[in-house]
């Protein structure tokens, strides 16, 4: 049982990557106007998310590492069809209380004192403490009790690059909110509320920002770049479903570059951070375990309605 427990809790979190995003998304469904992320040793030391979202009540906080509770549910079946929390299986931080120790600290703002808790395997204990109003999750020596799973992680430089990466992505999706990365106690990446413009600006820098257009058609927010500051390369197309990066489907980064017609070079992609949106039930995030591939119910209509909103863009911005 508890070889099996810890086998499950690795298959949640397999990387110091999924605990920032699991930790990131739980920031996100509690509504935060912050989140600020730390790592140590690309993370297998230390993640910690700081947010300032809703926190969790006093009397709830012995369920948070339990598997399977979620807050996030209706207690009927049907709902998770209709799902529009990023989470909703309850096992991130159960997991993350498995393959490492977790250490918890909320407060609703309308609580006097907060609630503290340290999970470890089956070992819970709770305590009271005073913090700012939100919660900060920290999980701390990932994978010291799987030396197997710690012996195959990637490089520490190369897990440091793919969860900025990430966060950028997130920043790129979520403008609107202030973020910080440090990693070991350097600041990587900072983000104060801005439109989708200065999210290209604070992750790619001010001289991409300069030039990308609005695009703001049915379903599709956000901005793309004049064809003249496209590249020949497709890692600067990121899209979001409901929220929630994604690996976009091809068809999705086709329909960009056909929304350009003949203004784009052959071969060329643009940058584009566009977020969907799509009803809760033509959209499908359980495909891949890490939640980043998402099955659309419609991905032909999502990519004409794609096409047409960055066509809109390009043709209400003459050159
Ligand atoms: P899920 O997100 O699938 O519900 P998690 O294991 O990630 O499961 O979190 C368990 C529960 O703990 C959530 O349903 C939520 O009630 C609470 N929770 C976790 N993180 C936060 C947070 N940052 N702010 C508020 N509540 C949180
Ligand atoms: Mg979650």
């Amino acid at each position: 049982p508890h070889v099996a427990r810890l086998i499950a809790a690795g298959e949640v979190v397999s990387r110091p990557l999924d605990v920032v995003r699991e930790l990131v998304d739980n920031a996100l469904d509690a509504g935060a106007t912050r989140i600020e992320l730390d790592i140590e040793d690309g993370g297998l030391r230390v993640v910690r998310v700081r947010d300032n979202g809703v926190g969790i009540p006093a009397a709830s906080v012995a369920l948070a590492a339990v598997r399977h509770a979620t807050s996030k549910l209706p207690p009927d079946v049907a709902a998770v069809e209709r799902v529009t929390t990023l989470g909703f299986r309850g096992e991130a931080l159960w997991a993350a209380a498995q393959a490492g120790r977790l250490h918890l600290v909320t407060r609703p703002a309308s609580q006097v004192g907060a609630a503290e808790l340290h999970a470890h395997g089956e070992d819970i204990r709770l305590g009271r403490t005073s913090a700012p109003a939100g919660t900060t999750v920290t999980v701390l020596a990932l994978f010291e009790a799987l030396p197997a799973r710690r012996r195959t992680q990637l490089p520490t430089a190369t897990e440091v690059r793919e969860i900025t990466a990430l966060l950028g992505r997130y920043v790129l999706h979520h403008p609107d909110i202030h973020w910080r990365v440090a990693v070991d106690g350097e600041p990587r990446l900072t983000h104060a509320p801005a439109d989708h413009r200065g999210a290209v600006a604070s992750v790619y820098g001010p001289l991409s920002a300069n030039r990308v257009l609005t695009v703001d058609g049915p379903g599709v927010r956000g901005v793309v770049s004049r064809p003249e500051l496209t590249r020949a390369r497709r890692d600067r197309m990121h899209f979001s479903v409901n929220g929630r990066p994604v690996l976009a489907p091809p068809e999705l980064e086709k329909a960009v570059i056909e929304g350009y017609a003949e203004l784009l070079p052959a071969g060329v992609a643009p940058l584009c951070v566009l977020d969907l949106t799509v009803a809760p039930e033509d959209h499908n995030p359980n495909v891949h375990p890490a939640k980043q591939m998402v099955a659309l119910a419609d991905l032909g209509a999502v990519a004409a309605r794609v096409r047409e909103a960055v066509a809109a863009a390009l043709a209400a911005h003459p050159l």
